[in-house]
């Protein structure tokens, strides 16, 4: 007999499936089709504050909504508490959908939540999603690589870049001169970075850019050589989410550009 039809409330019934969905960079017109369909038949929604808001518009009207998001400055969310949420969720729903921004695999715990929820016995799945330091780039008219100029990426969180600097900066994969580096989480840090660069090896002149609110309307893209990147970036007032990006493939910008941004260079 299914479970989940017994009238007999002392019958266990299954939980329900967690779906880490990756709600992609901003422009809801960049979340995937299955999380399109995720999301149109959620019965309750679990959603970080990078998120774009007008996604939660595809949700049923009577679905519950839990935001557990923080911005930059505010206290850290204790994981374990999303964890827990989770895992109570999915006990009284079908069809719980963890939203997160880009991709819930990079830089997102994706890969923690999934870890509690198995060992919590919970099904859940994983839907990609756009992540900023792809698309941000793509709507700034930045190649992440091209032939002859970048053939390398390397995507680091800005808390790390230090910590993770080998005896040998020079050969650290941020400081590759034919790569390009894309800093998650950076901004409040934006002037060790650059020092941290620099030392290694990185020329000044080496391009930068600085993108802020990626594939949103109000994308802002500030671009100097690295040298400069950071006062350039103090003074246009940005303050994110932001990504830092550098190499050479920044100048490529100049042909590519295609988005008109207000208050960009
Ligand atoms: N999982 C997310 C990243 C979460 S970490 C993803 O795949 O995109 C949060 C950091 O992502 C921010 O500090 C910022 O550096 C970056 N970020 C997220 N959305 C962004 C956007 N729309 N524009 C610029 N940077 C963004």
């Amino acid at each position: 007999m299914d479970a989940r039809s017994s009238a007999d409330p002392d019958t266990p019934t299954a939980p329900g499936t967690v779906y880490l969905v990756g709600a992609g960079p901003g422009d809801p017109e960049l979340l995937t089709v299955r999380g399109d369909r995720l999301l149109r038949r959620a019965d309750v929604v679990v959603h970080d504050a990078l998120v774009n808001r007008a996604l939660l518009d595809l949700v049923p009207a009577g679905s519950e909504r839990y935001d557990v998001g923080r911005r930059a400055g505010e206290k850290l969310l204790p994981l374990e508490e999303v964890n827990a949420l989770l895992v109570e969720l999915a006990h009284h729903h079908q069809t719980v959908v963890r939203l997160k921004g880009g991709d819930p695999f990079v830089f997102g715990r994706g890969g923690e939540e999934s870890i509690a929820l198995r060992e919590a016995g919970i099904p859940f799945e994983i839907v990609p999603g756009v992540t900023s330091g792809i698309a941000a780039l793509a709507y700034a008219g930045i190649p992440l690589t091209h032939r002859g100029i970048a053939y390398s990426a390397t995507f680091v969180t800005g808390h790390r870049v230090a910590r993770t600097s080998p005896e040998d900066p020079a050969n650290s994969p941020f400081n590759r001169r034919d790569g390009t580096l894309v800093v998650y989480m950076g901004l409040g840090r934006l002037e060790e970075i650059v020092a941290e660069l620099l030392e290694g090896g990185r020329s000044p002149e080496t391009p930068a850019a600085v993108i802020e609110h990626g594939t949103y309307p109000q994308q802002r893209t500030v671009t100097a050589p690295l040298r400069a990147i950071a006062g350039a970036t103090r003074r246009a007032g940005i303050s994110g989410p932001a990504l830092i990006v550098v190499g050479e493939v920044v100048a490529l910008r100049d042909q590519i550009r295609w988005l008109s941004e207000e208050g960009s260079d």
